[in-house]
């Protein structure tokens, strides 16, 4: 019998799953453990993966200089496609205004909220130097973990030749072998991806009326984001590849297919990864030496999707509580709307928690969370996409930048 492409089967997973978790709702428990294991399994590996690919990465690119040049690519590429994606929504929430007339009845608290409010970005930044690395490790603190691979990374192109290269081969080795699980654990994707927006659907068919009201209410706020994001992944980002990576925007959607179905049905970047760094290697043929550096780090900072989101939702309650924002604050929005999705977690709803940071940089009501809680979970599906999206668009433009040939070239 021929092989179904795995593709293919995560498309089915999908839509079996939404239509389990519609007219089974009550039978959520039979296929709900499947989703749990698949998410343990890619959680599994994520520390692993973060510090042998990250290592070695920096080891192959070798020398400083070349490693500086991908760096300030890198974070050129994040810093320019997250600037886009948040103008892209400012310009549509300007012109929708969801927010305008809304009704407020809502008393939502959000879990977190007040350790976000504490944190400052200048905490964020120092928390990025573990205490402990073995803490950081067992509570996968992304950016110490991070951290400390880089130091690690880059202190051993330092090492006297026979030390560097017993390091060089146990890390190549290690991150070799964590791939090879990782592809054991994409074999499970469509059964995974099936339980995991089952559940989805269930939970929201459960609170009675739910749904209807919400999107009734929050519809236009909802239409919003998803046109905002809608332009930047399906305009934006397909012409910069195109443009400037020479690369053909449908043939590299097509190959990214696995990880974008995942992020949408985890709304994890960081679980997602594991599956991205393989997509990204074998459909689309960026090297290792590209991808191990710039994937990793990307998935905890570069989040497109994120940070129009943070941008569109606080303007939304602003306009809900009729407060009008200046220009000036309006681009005091757009900035901590950047730096909310570079301190935001690759995890679900870390977006919605980071919010308050924006909020209380502009100096709007805390509580307006409330509001936009209902359906920040579907939301949270198409940002995470987004996010990833443009985490291997960059990847494949920096690729083609080092003189790489790729297999998504026009
Ligand atoms: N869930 C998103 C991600 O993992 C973060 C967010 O909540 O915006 O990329």
């Amino acid at each position: 019998m021929k092989k179904v492409a795995l593709h293919w089967q995560i498309l089915a997973g999908l839509v079996i799953g939404i239509l389990f978790g519609y007219f089974f709702p009550e039978k959520i428990r039979w296929i709900e453990w499947m989703g749990n294991v698949f998410l343990r399994g890619l959680k599994m590996i994520i520390v692993p993966l973060l510090l042998t690919s990250i290592m070695s990465g920096i080891i192959n690119i070798g020398n400083p200089a070349s490693l500086g040049k991908i760096g300030m690519k890198t974070m050129s590429y994040y810093l320019a496609s997250s600037l886009a994606a948040i103008i892209t929504g400012l310009l549509v929430v300007n012109i929708i205004q969801p927010g305008t007339g809304a009704d407020l009845g809502f008393n939502k608290v959000v879990e977190g909220m007040e350790e976000a409010v504490g944190t400052n970005f200048s905490d964020t930044l120092i928390n990025v130097v573990p205490e402990n690395i073995f803490r950081a490790f067992s509570n996968t603190d992304m950016l110490s973990v991070i951290f400390f691979a880089f130091l690690a990374g880059i202190f051993t192109t330092r090492l006297p030749e026979n030390y560097s290269r017993v390091i060089s081969i146990g890390v190549n080795a290690g991150f070799e072998l964590i791939m090879k699980i990782t592809q054991f654990v994409i074999r499970f994707t469509p059964l995974g991806v099936m339980a995991i927006i089952a559940k989805v659907v269930s939970d929201n068919m459960s609170e009675p009326g739910a749904l209807a009201g919400v999107v009734q209410r929050l519809g236009l706020y909802m239409l919003a984001v998803i046109l905002a994001l809608g332009i930047h992944a399906l305009i934006t980002l397909p012409v910069a590849l195109r443009v400037i990576g020479g690369i053909n925007p449908l043939k590299h959607f097509k190959a990214m297919s696995t990880p974008l179905v995942t992020a949408f049905s985890t709304s994890s970047s960081s679980a997602t990864l594991p599956l991205t760094l393989d997509a990204i290697e074998t459909k689309a043929g960026v090297s290792n030496k590209v991808s191990s550096f710039v994937l990793p780090l990307g998935a905890t900072v570069n989040m497109d999707g994120t940070a129009l989101y943070e941008c569109i939702a606080a303007m939304f309650i602003a306009q809900a509580y009729g407060i009008h924002l200046s220009l000036p604050e309006q681009i005091l929005v757009v900035f901590t709307a950047l730096l909310a999705s570079i301190g935001a977690a690759g995890i679900p709803m870390a977006g919605l928690v980071m919010i308050t940071v924006v909020l209380s940089a502009v100096g709007l009501p805390l509580e307006g969370v409330g509001l936009i809680i209902a359906v920040d979970r579907i939301l949270d599906m198409f940002r995470t996409s987004v996010n990833v999206w443009s985490d291997t668009c960059g990847t494949s433009i920096i690729a083609v930048s080092e003189g790489e040939k790729l297999k998504t070239s026009i």
